[in-house]
């Protein structure tokens, strides 16, 4: 794709990053890119995209070595997650994966959760999902209904959730529990649930949405699933609010570092477009009002790519704070949508 923005490469992209971007396209490029549009048709992507992904090191790239990961920062996840959004392959759910379940293992988990999750995450033989959302609580997560309840040396989960990324694929599901209902968000814990041989486990549909066709956003379903004590995150109970609360940062973070690398690809996309298509005689790019748009695009696109870059390099410090990355969520995710508006009507009929 086109660098449309062509800003000086900002100081968190160093030689390494630099490196595992490269990798990183040319492995998309060559493995996914052919594949994308059979499987947003096919409203699915399969299964060994995961496997395949881990076997070149696009998995669990900030998580240390000896745990199978890359070694790396929320930087190298940064620019594999921009990679997979320029191919327009943003219905992956590494990022999820990647970003937030293994993070969640690593701060939390204790060093034998660590050593039994993390590497197999890495390789893409376990695919990480958090279920929070559940048919009658989604912003307001206190009001989850899900419980795990103590039972001999164990737990035994029941609820149902919703809306789950990775639904479909996933094998290592952190589910959000009561585990002492009274207590209230006190009493909340996360439950590492591994799906393949789990008893009472069922997955749901995989929900229609308006678009991220081929992402596998499902329901998971809980019934009596008899759970080991290790399965709760870390050693006691009723943190897991705490947990939640802790990582948000990071997860605006990639959520904002989605939005400006789509709203990059819209533009170069639009760039290219304008300059072949015709009318009146003239190519589209020459008309004063084509350029006006682009223009005003590109700087607003500039604009917020200079305040992510801010907000990573803080980030990759330690210092991102919890209301600045919530104003790169909010702005960068509201800005895309009127960035690919814009760009869309530039194509006409085929927009
Ligand atoms: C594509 C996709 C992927 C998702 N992936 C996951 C996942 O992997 N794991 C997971 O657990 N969940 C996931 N979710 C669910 C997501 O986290 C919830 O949709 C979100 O938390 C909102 O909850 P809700 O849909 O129940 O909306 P509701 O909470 O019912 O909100 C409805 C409306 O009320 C407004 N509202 C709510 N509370 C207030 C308030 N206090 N003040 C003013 N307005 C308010 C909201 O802004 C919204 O406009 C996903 C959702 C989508 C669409």
């Amino acid at each position: 794709m086109t660098d449309v923005l062509n800003l000086p490469r900002p100081a968190w992209m160093t030689e390494d990053v630099v490196l595992l971007e490269e990798q990183a396209r040319r492995f998309i490029a060559a493995e996914f890119i052919p594949q994308l549009e059979k499987w947003h048709e096919d409203h699915f992507y399969p299964r060994e995209v995961w496997t395949k992904a881990g076997a070149a090191g696009l998995l669990c790239a900030s998580m240390p070595e000896e745990y199978g990961g890359g070694g790396g920062t929320f930087a190298h996840e940064a620019v594999i997650d921009r990679e997979y959004s320029f191919a327009g392959f943003d219905t992956f759910g590494a990022s999820l994966h990647s970003g937030i379940v293994a993070p969640y293992i690593l701060r939390y988990g204790t060093e034998e959760q660590k050593r039994r999750w993390l590497p197999k995450l890495a390789t893409g033989e376990l695919v990480g999902a958090i279920a929070m959302s559940e048919p009658g609580t989604g912003s307001d997560l206190q009001g989850v209904r899900t419980t795990a309840k103590r039972s001999g040396n164990g737990y035994v989960l029941n609820g149902s959730k919703t809306f789950i990324t990775n639904g479909q694929h996933a094998n290592l599901v952190i589910v959000v529990a009561k585990t002492d209902p009274k207590r209230g968000a006190k009493g909340a814990s996360l439950m590492v649930v591994e799906t393949d041989d789990a008893a009472g486990f069922r997955r749901g549909r995989k929900l229609k949405k308006l678009g991220m066709d081929s992402a596998d956003t499902s329901e998971l379903f809980f019934e009596e699933v008899a759970l080991p004590a290790e399965s709760l995150l870390g050693i006691e109970e009723g943190h897991g609010f705490y947990q939640l609360m802790k990582e948000l940062p990071q997860e605006r973070l990639i959520v904002a570092t989605h939005a400006v690398a789509m709203m990059e690809r819209a533009l170069a996309l639009t760039i290219d477009y304008v300059k072949q298509r015709a009318a009146f005689g003239k190519k589209i790019v020459e008309f004063q009002n084509t350029q006006f748009e682009l223009a005003e695009c590109k700087s607003e696109v500039t604009v917020a790519r200079v305040f992510l870059d801010h907000c990573i390099e803080r980030h990759v410090k330690g210092a991102l704070d919890t209301v600045t990355a919530s104003m790169a969520k909010y702005w960068t995710t509201d800005l895309l949508g009127k960035t690919v508006d814009r760009c869309l009507q530039l194509f006409g009929g085929y927009g």
